[in-house]
């Protein structure tokens, strides 16, 4: 994969599936934007290690669920790069729950950064990449939004909503060279599962035909597979990173 030359925004880029993605493609040769709303300290430092790759990087902190500092971490690429190739939605967060005892709160902030999110910076993000007829936006969804889970009704709304929302500006947008996809992540080891019950996580492994979890470096691997040149007749799709669990 190459990616030199390329300009790149990750939102939720200082740990976890987002620090995977911020390095796999600082190493394939693309500049990086690594965008974090609290984890400043880890933030800079996937920026700093992006950099001792030989690439242009930076933090910026922005809530992507406000649409406002969506727009300015757009401006900060253009600003510093002059231009946005790659966007990669990837911040999300649970709030679980079940539906009868679901708060407004809950649903309301987890629409609001996982898809909301998204939207804001596409939108943001969609003038330039039309202006340049080139863009790969690649949306982080989960096998949760195809499958449903049992207490993750707002958490699957958001990121089935992702895939309807991705596969809708795909058909606006194919004609000016910007692609946009999905990755949908089963279980990945990161801090959103390291959360979960050992007796959760022996029932999780008995869906994963793979009978592990996933590691976020091989969901990177898919990102930046779509956010090639070479991936350009790929739109719309939903590429499932999950150890066979979904199929
Ligand atoms: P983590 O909890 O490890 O990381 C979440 C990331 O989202 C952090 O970088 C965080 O940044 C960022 N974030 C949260 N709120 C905001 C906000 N308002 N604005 C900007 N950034 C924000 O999660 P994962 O790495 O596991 O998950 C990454 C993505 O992958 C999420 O969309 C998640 O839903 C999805 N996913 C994960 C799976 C898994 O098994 N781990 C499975 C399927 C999908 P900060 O710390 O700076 O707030």
């Amino acid at each position: 994969m190459n990616l030199a030359g390329k300009r790149a925004v990750v939102t939720g880029g200082g740990r976890g599936i987002g620090r995977a993605v911020c390095l796999a493609l600082a190493a394939a040769g693309a500049d990086v934007v690594v965008n974090y709303s609290g984890s400043a300290a880890a933030a800079e430092q996937v920026a700093a290690d992006c950099r001792a790759l030989g690439v242009r990087a930076f933090a910026h902190r922005a809530d992507v669920s406000d649409p406002q500092q969506a727009n300015e971490l757009v401006d900060a690429a253009m600003k510093e790069f002059g231009g946005v190739d790659i966007l990669v939605n990837n911040a999300g967060i649970t709030r679980d729950g079940l539906l009868l005892r679901m708060s407004d709160a809950d649903f309301d902030a987890v629409l609001s950064i996982n898809l909301a999110g998204a939207f804001h910076c596409m939108r943001a993000a969609c003038r330039p990449m039309m202006k340049q007829r080139f863009g790969r936006i690649i949306n982080i969804s989960s096998v949760v939004g195809l499958r449903g889970n049992a207490g993750q009704a707002n958490y699957a709304a958001s990121k089935a909503g992702l895939i309807g929302m991705s596969k809708s500006v795909a058909k606006e947008l194919a004609g000016r060279g910007i692609t946009v996809n999905c990755v949908a992540p089963g279980f990945i080891r990161t801090a959103m599962t390291d959360g979960l019950t050992d007796a959760v996580k022996q029932k999780l492994l008995g869906e994963i035909p793979a009978a592990r979890l996933g590691e976020a470096e091989e969901v990177a691997a898919a990102v930046a597979f779509f956010a090639g040149e070479e991936a350009g007749y790929l739109t719309g799709q939903v590429l499932c990173v999950d150890g066979g669990m979904a199929m």
